[in-house]
């Protein structure tokens, strides 16, 4: 399927391949053993279609949610419908997050830092939802920034940032807007919902892999939906993302998932709805 083929997919397109591949790569499952039939035991009879059947191990029930925005019955929830913030913590002292919070809107404290989750993980498939203010002011990358680290790998920027920022409307380098690998790859599309609307990404990430010397042993690999739309295509990284200078591979293991305190000065966006799947 072609790049700009792929990038026309809708949500339900999506949400079919998605689950497909989800089925295919539940949390945790053993190792797929097929018995599939050898060249010796097909060899001088017409092959059956049973030759390419298998039947275990029987991929694990999950129960989705009542929209497939709402979390399926095996997700973790970092942030539901109420006010607990109990699964993040400030990134810069791992003390509780401080960030405002009502009905389940958790709103950016800029002067206060990024946050982090508490726990660590690798693989995983995650939801999330922001909104950009309606009446936004500023410019540029001082317009509503945030970001989603895919893998925290210190204070600060340091990580792997899919950028959160307003990009309806607002010109900026085109690897740093909305849906972007952060100065890395831009978004297949801009499917960027107005200010004050809510916007949906949907990640699949594979952490980077690393040799016993700290050596890359695979990169890290993002696939990302914005609004029911691919903006990422297993997109494999060259490192992190660095606001300046080249991406780098520092070795790592499980990491948290930070949000980003930006900045800007421009009034902070909102994030409501997290929920992640750990992948093997
Ligand atoms: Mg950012």
């Amino acid at each position: 399927m072609g790049t700009r083929l792929s990038s026309l997919l809708t949500l339900s397109a999506f949400s079919a391949i998605f689950l497909a591949g989800c089925s295919s790569q539940p949390a945790p499952q053993t190792t797929p053993t097929p018995a599939t039939a050898s060249a010796a035991t097909t060899a001088g009879r017409q092959p059956k279609p049973e030759d390419t059947e298998y039947y275990t191990p029987v991929p694990a029930i999950v129960t989705p949610g009542s929209t497939n925005g709402a979390p399926p019955s095996d997700a973790l929830v970092l942030l539901g419908g109420g006010n607990d913030l109990s699964e993040w913590v400030m990134q810069k002292d791992k003390s509780p997050a401080a960030w405002p919070i009502a009905d389940g809107v958790m709103t950016v404290d800029k002067k206060a830092g990024g946050i982090e989750t508490k726990r660590s993980f690798s693989n995983y498939q995650l939801h999330l939802e922001w909104r950009i203010p309606e009446g936004i002011t500023g410019s540029g990358q001082a317009r509503g920034n945030s970001g989603l680290f895919l893998a925290s790998q210190g204070p600060g920027d340091d990580g792997y940032e899919l950028q959160i920022l307003d990009s309806y409307n607002n010109k900026t380098y085109v690897n740093g807007q909305a849906g972007s690998m952060y100065k890395q790859n831009p978004p297949l599309v801009n499917a960027m919902r107005k200010p004050g609307e809510w916007q949906v990404y949907d990640v699949v990430w594979t952490a980077p892999q690393f040799n016993g010397d700290g050596s890359l042993k695979t990169p890290a690999y993002v696939t990302a939906i914005h609004n029911g739309v691919l903006v990422q295509n297993h997109f494999a990284l060259r490192g992190n993302t660095p606001y300046i200078g080249q991406p780098v591979y520092k070795a790592h293991g499980a990491t948290p998932i930070k949000l980003q305190a930006h900045g800007d000065p421009s009034p902070p966006i909102s994030f409501r709805n997290i929920w992640i799947r750990p992948l093997q």
